[in-house]
């Protein structure tokens, strides 16, 4: 896999590695010039911290882009508060934390800090019914942030032409299914 991983597979990765190639197949090209032009210029996320978009507060940074030089990640921020030092990750509807959110956000927080941003916390924002989650930084979950920094090497370390997905249940629910060689119910 490349070198430079996009934050927003990492949760992609955990339900299964062949849905980042269909993402990124089905998910339009902008995915992949985004990577690019990262990996042409690791200083493009720098230079974004200056040119971030500000809501009407002017201490609410939202949609910035971020990369971490020590992961090699790039993605982009949902929203950043400067005052409480609290990035916000918004979803429509959270029924349960899947591990995958909170490791989207890791990426996030290491981004910014790399770019030089204080964040002092992290939130998992429920829109539909307002309800927050609050995450523990990496720093304060030694599990949590192991699984994170093994879940990077393993995605690093993927080999697609050895990998066969043997959890049907996860093929069942694809919306990938159709069209998917590796899918554990190919042939049913
Ligand atoms: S159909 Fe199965 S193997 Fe294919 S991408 Fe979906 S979950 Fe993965």
């Amino acid at each position: 896999m490349d070198d430079i991983i996009l934050i927003s597979n990492l949760n992609d990765f955990i339900f299964c590695p062949v849905s980042i190639y269909f993402h990124g197949l089905y998910g339009g090209a902008d995915v992949l010039t985004f990577q690019t032009k990262s990996q042409l210029n690791g200083t493009k996320a720098h230079e974004s911290v200056d040119m971030g978009k500000y809501s009407t507060r002017k201490d609410i940074v939202t949609g910035l882009d971020v990369y971490s030089d020590k992961y090699r990640l790039v993605g982009r921020i949902d929203m950043y508060d400067s005052r409480k030092k609290m990035l916000v990750e918004r979803k429509k509807h959270v029924s349960r934390i899947y591990d995958g959110y909170i490791f989207q956000l890791y990426g996030q927080y290491y981004s910014m800090i790399d770019m030089g941003y204080a964040v002092d916390s992290l939130r998992i924002h429920s829109i539909d019914d307002n309800k927050n989650y609050n995450i523990d930084l990496p720093e304060n979950d030694k599990d949590m942030k192991n699984r994170f920094e093994q879940l990077i090497s393993d995605m690093r370390a993927f080999d697609m032409d050895k990998f066969v997905q043997e959890n049907s249940q996860k093929c069942a629910n694809c919306i990938y299914e159709d069209a998917c060689d590796r899918s554990a119910s190919r042939g049913d």
